[in-house]
């Protein structure tokens, strides 16, 4: 029998009817005569109300105590979920991650997945019963709970079709597939049938919200096949699997857009070996992720050091970042948020030439001057004025004919 392992996001499961719907599609599926695990995220918005409502308590919240209150959200869903079955006649359990056996490492609020106990499930699916496990939680070696970070339901579904063995694992949200841009953005966007985990990895890191990258991660090295599609309609998704035809692949596949990126910029620092070292290894310390680095070229014995960070990292970073540039002698530092990353990712690009001029062409032809690039075999990026962002992106997505 065929083992099938679905998530719904919080959107998916937002209120009673949404969840009811849910319910029907489950039981759709079920009576097609396959075995199904269900993941399900927290309702709506509550992990956040859970966090909001923590901080009006405290700033300092035991990370213990956190993933206490944060595993409650999906405990919810679980519950009402499976009440939505039984209530159509059809049985159902609901499992949280420390009743099925899904064991974690002890990094509370960012917990790794080590490894999952297949015999509660399995003994429930072979009772008829359509299983429903809690999403983004399990337990430390203490038996305590911890969260696998914010989105990481995605993750636990991935993780239990792998560890199932399961044909395939389906992520529902409020969204169809996968697109060349974000619809919103770019009108002409157009649905992709299939992608690739590399490609997929790269627009997830770029911003694009549809699949955790943790899970694209873990779906790429055991060679599972995912597919992404809405809750809310029966239009068809995008599987995102391991391609490993080089053939018929396009140079550029999608085009993102993020505007949380921060420049930063260390002046006048000292021109000698070590001191870049010195920078993103006191930068890193202090869990300061660094993105984009330009350094330019030297003038008299100093330099200047370009680098860009995610605009959360700044509330707690900023502190850091004018302490390390005192230590290494800088002469100045300039933080601007005011900026964007536009990326195209494609995995023929190895293969093509002129992708990444064909990009800072449309740039150019709009007048968006371009601050910073890197690039990597399936990606270009540039860091542009954040007020251009949009336009940039359709720009690109026209260039590249990706409608
Ligand atoms: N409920 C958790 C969050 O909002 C996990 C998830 O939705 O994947 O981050
Ligand atoms: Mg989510």
């Amino acid at each position: 029998m065929d083992l099938i392992v679905q998530k719904y996001g919080g959107t998916s499961v937002g209120n009673p009817d949404r969840i009811k719907n849910v319910a029907e599609r489950i039981i759709k599926e079920h009576k097609k005569g396959s075995q199904i695990v269900v993941t399900v995220s927290a309702m709506g918005d509550t992990t956040d109300q859970l966090i909001k409502l923590m901080k009006e308590i405290t700033h300092k919240p035991d990370p213990r105590e956190i993933d206490m209150l944060l595993t409650t959200g999906e405990q919810i869903s679980i519950a009402l979920l499976c009440m939505a079955i039984q209530s159509e006649g059809f049985p159902a359990i609901s499992l949280t991650g420390s009743q099925v056996g899904i064991k974690t490492n002890n990094r509370h609020n960012h917990a790794v997945i080590t490894g999952i106990n297949n015999d509660r499930i399995i003994s429930e699916l072979n009772h008829s019963k359509i299983v429903v496990v809690a999403g983004f939680q399990g337990v430390n070696s203490n038996d305590d709970f911890t969260t696998l970070g914010r989105g990481g339901s995605d993750t636990t579904a991935v993780a239990l079709a792998i560890s199932l063995g399961a044909k395939r694992c389906e992520i529902y949200s409020d969204v169809d597939g996968i697109y060349t841009a974000d619809p919103r953005i770019v009108h002409e966007a157009k649905k992709l049938d299939c992608i690739s985990c590399d490609e997929m990895l790269e627009l997830a890191n770029l911003g694009a919200k549809v699949l955790h990258p943790r899970s694209v991660e873990l779906a790429k090295i055991y060679g599972l096949e995912l597919y992404a599609a809405s809750s809310f309609n029966h239009n068809t998704g995008t599987i995102v699997k391991e391609v490993r035809q080089m053939e018929k692949r396009r140079s550029v596949t999608g085009v993102t857009s993020d505007r949380r990126e921060v420049k930063v910029a260390i002046k006048g620092i000292a021109d000698r070996p070590g001191m870049a070292a010195e920078l993103f290894s006191k930068l890193a310390k202090d869990e300061i992720n660094v993105d984009m680095i330009i350094q330019n070229l030297a003038y008299g014995n100093l330099n200047d050091i370009t680098f860009t960070i995610n605009e959360e990292q700044l509330v707690q970073g900023r502190q850091t970042i004018y302490r390390v540039a005192e230590e290494l002698g800088a002469k100045d530092v300039e933080i601007d948020s005011t900026v964007a990353k536009v990326s195209i990712v494609g995995a023929g690009m190895i293969t093509t030439s002129g992708v990444a001029a064909k990009m800072f062409e449309a740039l150019g032809n709009e007048n968006i001057n371009i601050q910073q690039i890197t690039t990597s075999d399936i990606k270009v990026s540039c860091l542009i004025a954040e007020a251009e962002a949009e336009n940039a992106v359709r720009a690109i997505h026209k260039i590249f004919n990706l409608a």
